[in-house]
């Protein structure tokens, strides 16, 4: 067996088991089987399909496993295969193609090619046969990993390589969920190991407390891109840290820690193995926050100072947040952050309370990893428009508590890949319709509105399929459920009468976290009966999803769900499927007529189910939380209402009366109003596709990180560390100097002419009579054109309050480091009743006007 993976671009690589003599013709099978580009190919994976259709599906559409573990003499046949071969070249003409055509990243940004941008992430969810994510997080990143490659974006992935996965669920009789392990070869995964130049694994080491844990490196080939992921398991490390990639969340708090370690500081290890070079450090989640800290150690021992070092580590890292909880965000109790961080603290004894205070909370004594991520990424976001919102909330505390809307935390909703979620039957109905280079131009809404060009039977004659493909598919589930449950046989059998396809479908499902509520619709048994057991207008609900093994709450939805899905009256109406995953994602998110989701507002970040739904023509039946606050317009599908201010118990009072009411009123008399063929559904699916596919995809997000992050990111530190880190010292030592300083900066007086001293009215426009306000202010020694003096007044607008800053002018400078500054404003306004005066430290050199939590105000 000859192991080889390059390093790099990922594309000189040769693969494990070329020796495998496959027949000439179709020597480059493996080439497609080890790089996760299948997964949104089409004819690629109904290429590995042909192969051996059963066993295909038997082993998860896992090509490598296919590879390895066929006959030989299969090979030989289907090498005089022509129907075989016929498709082998066509999905290698695709596949050529898809590498040499030039890309939208070379088009834009042709001088931004040297350099390489990291994107750290503790899952990925590529695709179902490597089963490294357990949730929404982990979609989002393989997502957003394909685009970049879609895109041509120099995007590295880094991340860890999971001995057990997540787990597989069962659920047994009475509703349990089993988490069964799985303990998978990675010899037979679509993964490679990376070796050194003289043929050895290459590995990287990670102090773990007083211990050394060696990691092994393993790439994953993602269209043009790779992501490299740490393993733990060899030979060598203790069988302890052995175990510390063995599961995606699994353990207790030190485990945990552990794994943050080793992904933060091993994966910045795992790039200078490699050789890449890396200019931008993007982390998914506060998980991969301990990157900052290695990447600091690294510039110490090159003798650069510590504050230079956090500056230039600011500088180079893009902080996505995805936790709208303060709960949620990972925190660990000092000491343990202090034991795992030993070694790095006694080599640099003098820096362990400043690297320690970039991760402490406020009021707890705990090392927050999202302080941490904060601190040490000069960009960060939020992953929909509401949750930059109240991410900036959570965190005004960290801005010297400045308005909401100036602290520096941006939003980027999250999206997901079109070609990987998309039916391919729809595809083919799009490629008839929308011009022909849609895919590639998929953030043109222009082009989208050619779906309304699709005749409604074609659009609900595919449709239809998709939701008979998922109601069989539902139903092998549920029967091998009871199978394995040893339920006597006519209760297998029975399975094959639940589900219809006539009937209005609903699906639910995600990760079963309380804030989702999935028991929700069970609130009111009777009410939900009559819409289940209508007779002429029935309506059918599928719910799927995992909870974690230590959330017990969540684990009780789910024995609540089964319970009501064994009820008489709901038996085969009400199903709830197993193991979630990828591929049963696929067929619901494809196949139901509307997607249900009620989470608690605003816990939902953005959600991306939803997303893939809409792309599908199935329409969003959604509480206004995390992406379809945004996304819905009034017609392109249902709100599910509430107040927002009210107590939980309120809202999900209010949201349940909403969710039957539309239903009721709504949802069911549009389905089923026009016989066998709704026209007036399909037109909603279609305004549903139309305005939302060009916008919730992951082109568009990855577009957006490029052009909002990763090239101002890029610009910025080349700058900042061009000419022996000129820039960036001065802004490092700019910023250690009004630190100290800052506390001389005092506001000595407002006058505003209502005060006894009264400034000359300033008639600018008759219609708003205006008035010379001005501030006098002591500086000390720091220099007031490192300043902003600013006056902030709100204004009513029809959609709230919003501040209104004015930037104040100095006027002159009275000695002593005191200058008097002035602004014009609408003259009804009075100092401290309507309108402040504040100042802050800017800088040209710095990311953002609040960069430093530093306000002083009157
Ligand atoms: C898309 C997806 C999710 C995320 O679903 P949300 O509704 O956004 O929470 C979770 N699990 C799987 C398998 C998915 O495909």
């Amino acid at each position: 067996m000859t192991y080889e993976a390059k390093v790099g671009d990922g594309m000189n690589t040769k693969f494990p088991y070329t020796d495998m003599n496959l027949p000439q013709a179709i020597q480059r099978l493996p080439e497609l089987a080890y790089n996760v580009w299948f997964s949104w190919n089409q004819d690629a994976l109904e290429l590995f399909a042909q192969i051996d259709r059963e066993r295909w599906d038997q082993i998860l559409h896992n090509p490598v496993r296919l590879l390895v573990e066929t006959d030989p003499a299969v090979w030989e046949s289907l090498s005089r295969d022509d129907r075989f071969l016929q498709r082998y070249e066509h999905v290698l003409k695709q596949w050529d193609h898809y590498r040499s055509e030039p890309t939208w990243f070379e088009k834009t940004y042709p001088e931004q090619l040297a350099y390489r941008i990291a994107y750290f992430s503790a899952e990925f969810g590529f695709h179902e046969s490597l089963p490294i994510y357990s949730g929404g997080l982990g979609i989002l990143a393989g997502d957003h990993c394909k685009s970049a490659s879609d895109l041509g974006i120099p995007l590295t992935g880094i991340g860890l390589l999971y001995k057990k996965g997540y787990f597989n669920q069962k659920i047994n009789t009475a509703g349990s969920q089993q988490a069964e392990d799985v303990v998978y070869d990675f010899t037979k995964l679509p993964l490679l190991p990376v070796l050194t130049d003289q043929g050895e694994r290459l590995a990287v080491q990670v102090n773990l407390g007083d211990r050394i844990v060696t990691l092994h490196i393993w790439q994953v080939l993602v269209g043009r891109n790779s992501v490299y992921l740490l393993d733990a398991d060899i030979e060598g490390n203790s069988p302890w840290d052995r175990e510390l990639t063995g599961q995606l969340y699994g353990g207790n708090q030190d485990i945990r820690i552990a794994q943050e370690v080793l992904l933060g500081v091993g994966g910045v290890k795992a790039l200078r193995a490699l050789n890449l070079p890396t200019a931008v450090y993007h982390i998914n989640e506060g998980h991969a926050a301990f990157q900052a800290i290695e990447r600091i150690r690294e510039q110490l021992e090159n003798g650069v100072p510590f504050h230079v070092a956090v500056e230039i580590i600011r500088a180079s890292s893009v902080f996505t947040t995805h936790t709208p909880v303060p709960a949620g965000h990972d925190a660990f109790p000092i000491p343990m952050v202090e034991y795992y961080f030993s070694t790095l603290f006694s080599r640099w004894k003098e820096h362990k309370q400043a690297w320690m205070k970039l991760g402490l909370e406020d009021s707890k004594p705990l090392f927050n990893m999202t302080h941490l991520a904060l601190n040490t990424a000069a960009l960060r976001n939020g992953v929909s428009k509401l949750h930059g919102q109240v991410s900036r909330e959570m965190f005004r505390s960290f801005h010297g508590n400045i308005d909401e809307r100036e602290v520096p935390i941006g939003h980027i909703t999250n999206g997901v890949h079109l070609a990987t979620w998309l039916a391919p039957e729809l595809k083919e109905l799009y490629d008839r319709f929308l011009p022909g280079n849609w895919q590639a131009n998929q953030t043109n809404a222009d082009l989208w509105r050619s779906i309304e060009l699709i005749p409604s039977e074609s659009l609900w004659e595919i449709h239809r399929q998709l939701k008979e493909r998922l109601i069989r598919y539902a139903r092998a589930n549920l029967r091998e459920q009871r199978r394995r449950n040893d339920l006597p046989a006519d209760k297998v059998e029975e399975v094959r009468g639940f589900l219809s396809a006539d009937a209005l479908t609903i699906g639910f499902a995600r990760r079963f976290a309380t804030y989702k509520r999935a028991n929700l619709i069970f609130n009111d048994l009777q009410r939900l009966d009559r819409l289940v057991n209508d007779p002429q207008r029935p309506v059918q609900f599928l719910f799927a999803g995992k909870a974690h093994p230590a959330d017990h709450p969540g684990q009780e939805m789910i024995r609540e769900i089964y319970r009501v899905s064994q009820m008489d009256r709901f038996r085969g109406k009400i199903v709830l499927l197993e193991n979630y995953d990828m591929n049963l994602a696929r067929y619901l998110v494809q196949g139901v007529d509307v997607w249900l989701n009620n989470p608690r507002r605003p816990y939902e970040a953005s959600g991306t189910s939803g997303q893939k739904a809409a792309l599908n023509g199935v329409i969003n039946f959604s509480i206004l939380d995390g992406w379809w606050e945004e996304g819905y317009d009034g017609s392109n599908g249902w709100s599910i209402d509430g107040s927002q201010e009210a107590d939980w118990q309120m809202q999900e009072k209010e949201n349940t009366e909403s969710i039957y009411r539309k239903l009721e009123q709504e949802i069911v008399p549009l389905y089923y109003n026009q016989g066998k063929l709704p026209h007036q559904w399909a037109a909603r699916m279609k305004r549903s596709i139309r305005t939302l596919a060009p916008v919730y995809n992951t082109d568009r997000m990855v577009m957006d990180y490029t052009n909002q992050t990763y090239i101002p990111t890029l610009k910025r530190i080349l700058s900042l560390i061009a000419d022996d880190y000129d820039a960036v010292t001065k802004v490092a030592d700019f910023k250690q100097f009004v630190y100290a300083n800052w506390h001389f900066v005092r506001i000595l007086e407002v006058n505003d002419g209502a005060n006894g001293k009264p400034s000359p009215p300033k008639i600018t426009d008759a219609r708003q009579p205006s008035k010379e306000v001005t501030a006098t202010i002591r500086f000390g020694p720091i220099w007031y054109r490192d300043t902003a003096v600013e006056l902030v007044y709100y204004e009513e607008r029809p959609d709230g309050w919003h501040p209104v800053v004015v930037a104040m002018e100095p006027l002159k400078e009275l000695g002593d480091r005191v200058v008097q500054y002035r602004a014009v404003i609408p003259s009804h306004l009075q100092h401290r009743a309507h309108f402040s005066v504040r100042v802050h430290p800017v800088s040209a050199n710095f990311a953002s006007s609040f960069e430093l939590p530093l306000v002083t105000s009157l």
